[in-house]
């Protein structure tokens, strides 16, 4: 197997390429120790931080900017932004405040304060 990737861990975006099987994946393109972890990581189990906004529901036409706070399963994605959609809070709202939580070993929190 062959996989051309981008390195999306800084912005150089080096072109990784990935040979192999298994354990056995050879890394070439990178720059740093970085982009070899991500392209094994992406070849094996890709994991992504999801960003969204979440509904205040007791104001006005106003949503509060929220992320995964570690890294889920990149096939989960769709999962949790419908439980995402589905989520409302009250204001005030702190920055850190847990809005989800058990969402795959990790929470959704607020990036953002709303008084
Ligand atoms: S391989 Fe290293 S230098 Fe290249 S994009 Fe990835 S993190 Fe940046």
């Amino acid at each position: 197997m062959k996989r051309e990737l981008v390195c999306i861990i800084c912005p150089r975006g080096c072109r990784l390429s990935v040979e192999g099987e298994g354990e056995n994946l050879i890394v070439t393109g990178n720059a740093c120790p970085k982009g070899k972890q991500y392209a094994i990581d992406e070849c094996t189990h890709p994991v992504r931080t999801v960003t969204s906004i979440v509904r205040v529901a007791n104001r006005v036409d106003t949503m509060v900017s929220v992320k995964t706070a570690a890294p889920i399963p990149k096939e989960k994605i769709f999962e949790v932004m419908e439980k995402i959609r589905a989520a409302k809070v009250d204001a005030p709202v702190a920055s850190g405040t847990v809005i989800l939580s058990d969402i795959y070993g990790t929470e959704v929190v607020a990036t953002k304060n709303i008084d």
